[in-house]
């Protein structure tokens, strides 16, 4: 495997710490809002990363954080809790935000056909390994109390900008920008706050005990401390959007090797932004769209992770509507032609190993997902025959996650069912495949009879989970 990090900036062979284990996290949801479709490209170029990752035989741990707490509307330690405001908003409280949010965005995660991580641990839920961490950061001389916060000091690493390519303490903003507060208390412009306890956001609802007072933890802390609980000393992968660079990664970096003495992470994989002809797309403009738009506006959401496919996770992704028109056009013309395979007969092994090979190249030669797909198409016009086609069908899509056979199936079929029932029923079904993964079997039998009450009966069958009227 080849993979771009961040902070070689360089394309790199991918040599795990541990032989045929991979340990990868991932900075999840701050939940305050839906998330947007360009946060969710986000997730799944990490999706098909990890995915990549177990087609070529490593064994993947990963482990995704929900910040439900300490989220800043300025990375300058300064404005509104995030989750505060999002309360605010829904005259609600933080918790309930938090809950709202979070099942929200698994909604649209599985909707996308993503698979669910090992571990997902919010942050509310991990405060004591909080203050642990900063005990000892303070303890080594890395941390400070200022005024009523505690702050990491920067001027103690040597590189502390290590993955921000080019930024220089004097080209932050902080303390310059009109709408950003100039910390007096921060020794040097770049310390972050590890600890609030600041009379100013009193109106916080989250506040917890700790040797320096009540108060709350800073944003950064939170994945450091979870991916170390989780996975151990040293991380192979740690991913996220580019935005998270700095300050959030770099950050991290700081607080992680400050904390354990050693260094943490190898790989920093970060995926570019989606983008509308406007600008950025971002949660907290409020202006954004979401998979329950596309859903409202007649779009399958596999069509949009199909479009996510098309591009380079390292380059900036254009939306529009009618890009996404193109890609279901396109997407139901695949579908078609994988419906026509006849799977029966026996399969032609060389054949099924040398695209096999092909693809697990696209995909290996720093995640190359447009080539991937064109090996789907070379594979349609190959010589060979259909129960060899369908198998590889079947194999990529353990990556690609489409539902190529599923669907092909249910155009086989020719299901008169409405698109909204097709969908519904569909969610249903990656639900129950996503409960059967995490041996959540109460779960996958409750949505089984769920369907059941509606008079849909699931079949599960080798081809995949097939349904039909009772
Ligand atoms: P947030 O919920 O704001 O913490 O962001 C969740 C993830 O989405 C992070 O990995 C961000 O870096 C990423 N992200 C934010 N905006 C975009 C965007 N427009 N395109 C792709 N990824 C994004
Ligand atoms: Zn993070």
């Amino acid at each position: 495997m080849r993979i771009y990090n961040t902070r070689s900036r360089m394309v790199e062979d991918f040599v795990p710490h541990e032989e045929g284990k991979v340990s990868i996290y991932t900075c999840g949801p701050t939940v305050y809002h839906f998330a947007h479709i360009g946060n969710l490209r986000s997730y799944i170029c990490e999706d098909v990363l990890v995915k990549t990752l177990r087609y070529t035989g490593y064994k993947v741990k990963r482990v995704m954080n929900i910040t439900d707490v300490g989220h800043l509307t300025s990375d300058a330690d300064t404005g509104e809790d995030k989750m505060l405001k999002g309360a605010k908003r829904e005259h609600t409280t933080v918790l309930k935000i938090a809950e709202r949010y979070t099942n929200a965005f698994f909604e649209d995660f599985y909707a996308l056909n993503m698979a669910a991580p090992d571990v997902v641990e919010p942050a509310t839920h991990c405060i004591p390994e909080f203050i642990h961490m900063i005990e000892v950061l303070i303890e080594k001389g890395y941390a400070y109390r200022a005024g009523e916060n505690i702050y990491f000091d920067t001027s103690k690493l040597e590189n502390y900008y290590v993955l921000s390519n080019g930024i220089k303490e004097d080209d932050l903003m902080v303390g310059v920008r009109d709408d950003v507060d100039e910390d007096s208390n921060k020794r040097n412009k770049g310390d972050f706050v590890l600890w609030f306890t600041k009379s100013k956001f009193d109106d916080q609802e989250l506040k917890w005990e700790s040797p320096w007072g009540t108060g709350y933890p800073g944003w950064h802390i939170e994945c450091s401390c979870i991916g170390i609980k989780h996975l151990g000393e040293y991380m192979d992968i740690h991913c996220g959007g580019v935005d998270n660079i700095f300050p959030h990664h770099t950050n991290e970096i700081a607080q992680s090797e400050a904390f354990l003495g050693h260094p943490w992470c190898r790989y920093w994989f970060h995926v570019h932004h989606l983008v509308e002809k406007s600008g950025k797309m971002s949660k907290s403009s409020g202006n954004f769209l979401t998979v329950s738009t596309l859903k409202e506006k007649g779009y399958d959401p596999v069509v949009y992770r199909f479009f996510c496919l098309q591009s380079h996770y390292r380059k900036p992704l254009e939306f529009s509507y009618d890009v996404l028109d193109n890609m279901t056009a396109a997407f139901d013309k695949l579908i078609k032609r994988i419906s026509a395979l006849k799977p029966e007969g026996k399969k032609d092994d060389a054949v099924f190993e040398e695209y096999r090979n092909r693809f697990a190249e696209a995909l290996t030669d720093d995640l190359n997902t447009s080539m991937a797909l064109t090996v789907v198409y070379d594979v349609l016009k190959a010589d060979t025959d259909d129960a060899t086609k369908y198998a590889l069908i079947e194999s990529f899509d353990e990556v690609l996650s489409l539902d190529l056979l599923a669907k092909a199936s249910w155009l086989n079929e020719g299901t008169s069912e409405d698109e909204e029932t097709i969908r519904f029923v569909e969610e249903k079904i990656e639900e129950r495949k996503q409960a059967k993964k995490e041996k959540d079997f109460a779960k996958a039998d409750a949505i089984r009879d769920e369907l059941l009450a509606k008079g849909i009966v699931l079949e599960d069958t080798r081809e995949g989970v097939k349904w039909h009227r009772v």
